[in-house]
């Protein structure tokens, strides 16, 4: 790689002014875990965030916030995470990478690398999370699902995402993910969330499924289906079989979309279970 300086920015102001003084030549890092894979060559120029004052992880009535650069680590122990939706978030750290890795990667690393494969896309998608971002002119903001939608890897030549917020929702979410081993990428993912009205009936549905080898999709047809359902067993096998007609599904190295087809039904109906026991044992 081409680097000539490493700079530590103290706060969003100072690493925004150098990355916009570099014109191109200069690169955000946080935990460093892409970045040390490469780099373009044109990069001359590294800023540190990790002493930004982003790190800060808190509650906001029923929200989460979490800032960019809290570690995953970070974020799978911490209390206000644990406390949030039953400790979803936590749950879905659990599967990234392994100890080594998530004590340095970064919840803002992993939007803006934002790996088809990865599982924190899936997860932020189906919970609806919103990206508050920096720019030259103003902070801004999109749903993640959105800003996956724009050209989002311009957007963070010349800007410094700042946090995550996560909404509150009444109800549960479960995430399952398949993998060759407990530290491997997914081969496929999904996240879902169920929510029940006064009556029983389901009121609102989230489902996402990722690595398909694409990043992660919301199945708005799944969600609908849904809907206004009464939770069954039969409900999540025709949801799953659902989810694998509607989501789109590719041959990789580690999967034929022959294969992702066959199991998206399974993990799918294993996630709507168990969100569909966690949100009726709150009752
Ligand atoms: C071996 C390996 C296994 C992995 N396994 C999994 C897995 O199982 N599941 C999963 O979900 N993910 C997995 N990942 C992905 C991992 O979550 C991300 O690589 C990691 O979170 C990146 O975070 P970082 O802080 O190290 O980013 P960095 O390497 O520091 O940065 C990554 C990119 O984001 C930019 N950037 C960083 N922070 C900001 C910011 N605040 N604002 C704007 N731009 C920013 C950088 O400039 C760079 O372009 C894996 C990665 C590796 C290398």
């Amino acid at each position: 790689m081409a680097i000539k300086r490493y700079h530590y920015a103290r706060d969003v102001e100072e690493a925004l002014s150098l990355l916009l003084a570099y014109e191109g030549r200069g690169a955000l890092v946080a935990g460093g875990v892409d970045v040390a894979r490469g780099l373009p060559g044109e990069i001359e120029g590294l800023i540190d965030i990790t002493a930004a004052g982003l790190s800060g992880i808190s509650r906001e009535g029923g929200r989460l916030v979490v800032g960019a650069t809290a570690t995953l680590e970070g974020i799978r122990t911490s209390r206000e995470v644990k406390a949030y939706m039953g400790g979803f978030l936590s749950e879905v750290m659990g599967h990234v990478a392994t100890l080594s890795l998530r004590n340095m990667a970064t919840l803002g690393g992993a939007v803006v690398s934002a790996h088809p494969w990865a599982d924190i896309p899936t997860a932020l998608i189906a919970l609806g999370a919103e990206a508050v971002w920096r720019n030259e002119e103003r902070t801004e903001r999109a749903p993640v699902e959105e800003l996956y939608a724009r050209p989002f890897r311009a957007i963070f030549r010349r800007a410094v995402l700042t946090e995550i917020r996560l909404p509150a929702w009444d109800g549960a979410f479960a995430f399952e993910k398949l993998s060759r081993n407990a530290g491997d990428i997914a081969l496929v993912n999904c996240a879902c969330g169920l929510g029940l009205d006064a009556e029983g009936k389901i009121a609102w549905a989230r489902v996402a499924v990722g690595a398909t080898p694409y990043r992660a999709e919301r199945l708005v047809a799944v969600e609908e289906l849904l809907a206004g359902e009464v939770p069954s067993e039969a409900l999540w096998e025709e949801a799953g079989h659902r989810a694998a007609a509607e989501a789109r599904v590719g041959d990789d190295m580690r999967a034929s979309a022959e294969w992702r087809r066959a199991v998206i039904p399974v993990i799918v109906r294993r996630a709507l279970e168990r969100a569909g026991r966690a949100v009726m044992g709150d009752r």
